[in-house]
């Protein structure tokens, strides 16, 4: 199904961060989505403690989802994101390498996109209990396209060590 110009979507945001103060990046990366055109944050999870993946010498990531409700494309949230990550000092050294703040388009509603600079849903959520426990707690009926149901996705990564840190609360 695709939506229609204009029509607001529910969209997932994964957050995460493991240089300098990632609670700090991270609840600045909120008041940004925030402050995206047509765009409001209508829920933010807890935030998770994770190691490294691929490249292992470096901090532990802390991680987070925001849900939205935006009338921006797939395509124009992803460059939105792009800039927050910017703005937030992000570079980009090599795959897997420690950041300050990664913004990542895990859903844009039920869309389906495969572009060379774009792939939604996000190709990796479902490997990543940081990604998919955030994501529960918000939706914990959500439904992946072409992955399937949330619970049972979580059901699957639930020996991933991960640890529930704390809140982004506002301010
Ligand atoms: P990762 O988050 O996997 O560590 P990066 O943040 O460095 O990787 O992203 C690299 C590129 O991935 C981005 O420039 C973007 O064009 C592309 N990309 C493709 N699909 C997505 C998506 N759903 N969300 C975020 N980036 C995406
Ligand atoms: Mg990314």
């Amino acid at each position: 199904m695709t939506d229609a110009p204009g029509a607001v979507a529910r969209a997932y945001v994964g957050l995460g961060a493991n240089l300098g103060d990632p609670m700090v990046q991270m609840r600045a990366a909120v008041a940004a989505l925030g402050h995206l055109p047509a765009t409001t944050v209508v829920g933010v999870s807890s935030v998770y403690r994770s190691a490294p993946v691929g490249y292992l010498e470096q901090p532990d990531f802390c991680n987070a989802v925001v849900a939205l409700d935006t009338g921006l494309s797939p395509q124009a949230l992803l460059a939105a994101l792009l800039a927050i990550e910017q703005e937030g000092g992000r570079t980009r050294e090599f795959r897997n390498a420690p950041r300050l703040i990664d913004l990542d388009l895990l859903l844009h509603g039920d869309r389906v996109v495969d572009e060379p600079d774009l792939t939604v849903p996000h190709p990796r959520m479902v490997d990543r209990a940081f990604v998919l426990l955030p994501l529960a707690e918000l939706d914990p009926g959500c439904v992946v396209p072409g992955a399937g149901a949330l619970s049972v996705l979580a059901g699957a990564v639930s020996a991933q060590p991960i640890e529930r840190i704390g809140v982004l609360a506002p301010g």
